[in-house]
C-alpha cells in the first residue's frame, strides 16, 4: 500500500502523506469503525486514525438494564480505547466534540482543534424530554454506565429508607417506581428492576411487598411497537403476571420531587422516574451546516457521507439513512451503527485505494428484548421464541457482540457467580446525593451535603 495522495491547501499541490481519518464518538458505530480501518490499515502507511471521545472507554449498551438492577458491573460493559491505542497507526483523544469547521476540516473539542483529511461523525443520541424540562429535571435516565450505576444505588437508597420511614404513604412513595417507554429499554429496564426488588431486595430488606409499585407507561397502544405483535403480546402478559402495572395509551406530562403526573391530570406519588421514553440525535450535530431530518438526524447520502462535503460520514444513531426498499430511514439500533461505521471505513479505504465506494445497505435478521428473570422475547428471521431457550439465545447473542476476550471472561463468570451467589446490594452512601432522596424532604436521617448527579 502507499501513502494517501492528498491535495495541499496552501500549495494546490498533490502530497503524499499519511492520511488522516479522525473519528468522532467510540460508541458502536465509532468504535467499528476505527477497528475497521485499524485492520485494514495493518502494516501500511496510508493513513492515521485518532479516535475522540468524551470518554475514553467503549459502552455495550444493550447491558446497561442489568447494570442498573446490579447484575452486571462497569468492568462487563466497558472497554477502554487506549488497549486499541497501543496499535500502530492509531490514536485516542479524550474530549467533548464542540464544533466543526468542514471548510478548514477541522473539528474543535474543548481543549484542542483536530485536523483531518477524512471524518467519521458517530456522536449518537442523547434523552429526548419532549421539551418538558420538569421532566428533563426530575428523570433519571439510562445512557451511559454512570446513569445506570446511579439508578442502582437510588433503587437500594429508597429501600434503606423504606425500612426506617414510619409514615406509611411515605413509604408507599419510596416504594414506587415509574418507568417510562415501552420500547426495548424500558421494558428491559422495568424488567430488570422488579427482578432485583423481588429476588434481591426484598429477601434482606422488611419490606411489605404490597406497598412496593411499579409501572410502565406508554403512550403507545401496544409494547415494543417495532416488535411482532404475538411476541409483544407475550411480553406484555408476562409482565403483568409478575405484578407491573402496564399504562398504555398514557403521557407522562409533569414530574416533580414528589409525584409523577400522568396526561395532565392523574398524580403517581413517586420519588423515581426512569426515562426510557425518547432519544433525539446528538445536540452538538446541530452545528453542522448541513441538511437535518425532522427529527434532527443529519442527512446523509446512501455511502453515508455529506452530500456538499464528500470526506464527511456521518452514522449511528445522529444520522438520517434512507433505507430505499422500504422507504423510511434505519431505526436507531446498534447492529445498525455497526455495519455503518464498518462501510464508511471501507468506502474511506476504498476512495484512498481509488476504488468504487458501496452503498450501505443492511438487512435485519432479527430483534430481541431480555426480560429478566431467565427469560427473553426472540425474533429470528421470522422464527420467533421466548422462555429459557429465548434467555440462552439473548445471553449468547450479546455474548458474541461484546468487543473484548476480557469482557466475554468477566461476564460468563459473573453470571457463573450470579447463579449461586446473591447480587451485590451494597450502594454509594449519601455524598452521591440524588435528585429524588431530597434530606428536607424525606428522612431526618439523611444528611445534607451532597451534589446532584448528572444525567
Ligand atoms: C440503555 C440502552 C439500551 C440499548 N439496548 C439496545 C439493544 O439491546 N439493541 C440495540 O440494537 N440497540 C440498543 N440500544 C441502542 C444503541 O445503543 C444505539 O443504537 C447505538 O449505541 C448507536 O451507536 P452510535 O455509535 O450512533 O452512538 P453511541 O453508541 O451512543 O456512541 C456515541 C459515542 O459518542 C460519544 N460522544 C457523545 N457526545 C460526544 C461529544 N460531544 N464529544 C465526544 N464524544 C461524544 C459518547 O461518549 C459515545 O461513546 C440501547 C441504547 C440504550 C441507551
Amino acid at each position: 500500500m502507499r501513502r494517501g495522495e492528498l491535495v495541499d491547501k496552501g500549495t494546490g499541490r498533490m502530497t503524499r502523506r499519511p492520511a488522516r481519518i479522525v473519528v468522532l464518538g467510540g460508541g458502536f458505530g465509532g468504535l467499528y469503525a476505527a477497528m475497521t480501518l485499524q485492520r485494514e490499515l495493518a502494516g501500511s502507511d496510508m493513513a492515521q486514525v485518532t479516535l475522540v471521545d468524551r470518554r475514553n472507554y467503549f459502552t455495550f449498551t444493550p447491558f446497561l438494564p442489568e447494570v442498573a438492577a446490579g447484575t452486571l458491573g462497569r468492568a462487563h460493559v466497558t472497554y477502554p480505547f487506549r488497549f486499541l491505542a497501543q496499535k500502530e497507526q492509531f490514536c485516542f483523544i479524550q474530549g467533548a466534540v464542540q464544533d466543526f469547521d468542514l471548510v478548514k476540516r477541522t473539528v474543535r473539542t474543548e481543549t484542542t482543534a483536530i485536523p483531518y483529511d477524512y471524518l467519521i461523525v458517530s456522536l449518537g443520541g442523547a434523552p429526548s424530554f419532549f421539551g418538558n424540562p420538569h421532566i428533563a429535571a426530575h428523570a433519571l435516565t439510562l445512557n451511559s454506565v454512570d446513569n445506570a450505576l446511579a439508578i442502582r444505588n437510588h433503587i437500594i437508597r429508597l429501600f434503606e429508607h423504606a425500612v426506617v420511614e414510619t409514615d406509611p404513604i411515605r413509604r408507599r412513595q419510596l416504594l414506587t417506581l415509574v418507568v417510562a417507554g415501552a420500547g426495548p429499554c424500558g421494558v428491559e429496564v422495568v424488567a430488570e428492576l422488579d427482578h432485583l426488588i423481588r429476588t434481591a431486595l426484598l429477601k434482606y430488606y422488611p419490606v411489605d411487598p404490597s406497598e412496593i409499585r411499579i409501572l410502565l407507561v406508554s403512550k403507545g397502544d401496544r409494547i415494543l411497537p417495532h416488535f411482532v405483535g404475538e411476541l409483544a403480546e407475550t411480553g406484555q402478559k408476562e409482565l403483568i403476571k409478575r405484578g407491573i402495572e402496564v399504562r398504555l395509551n398514557t403521557q407522562v406530562t409533569w414530574a416533580s420531587e414528589e409525584y409523577v403526573e400522568f396526561d395532565g391530570y392523574e398524580r403517581i406519588s413517586t420519588r423515581t422516574l426512569i426515562w426510557a421514553a425518547g432519544v433525539t440525535p446528538n445536540p452538538v450535530l446541530a452545528q453542522l451546516p448541513t441538511s437535518k431530518s425532522q427529527q434532527g438526524g443529519v442527512v446523509v447520502d446512501e455511502f453515508l457521507k455529506l452530500p456538499d462535503f464528500p470526506e464527511v460520514y456521518v452514522i449511528g444513531d445522529g444520522a438520517s439513512v434512507l433505507d430505499r426498499r422500504q422507504g423510511q430511514p434505519y431505526p436507531a439500533l446498534a447492529p445498525v451503527a455497526i455495519r455503518q461505521g464498518i462501510r464508511a471505513a471501507g468506502n474511506i479505504m476504498n476512495t484512498l485505494q481509488g476504488r468504487a465506494m458501496e452503498p450501505f445497505r443492511f438487512d435485519f435478521t432479527g430483534n430481541i428484548v431480555g426480560l429478566g428473570c431467565g427469560m427473553a422475547l426472540v425474533n429470528l428471521l421470522g422464527i420467533k421464541f421466548h422462555g429459557r431457550l429465548g434467555w440462552w439465545f439473548y445471553r449468547m447473542a450479546h455474548l458474541q457482540r461484546l468487543v473484548s476476550f476480557r469482557n466475554k471472561a468477566s461476564l460468563t463468570l459473573t453470571l457463573a457467580l450470579n447463579a449461586i451467589f446473591d447480587r451485590d446490594i451494597s450502594c454509594e452512601t449519601w455524598f452521591e446525593d440524588n435528585r429524588r432522596i431530597n434530606s428536607e424532604t424525606v428522612s431526618p436521617a439523611l444528611p445534607r451535603s451532597g451534589s446532584p448527579v448528572a444525567s
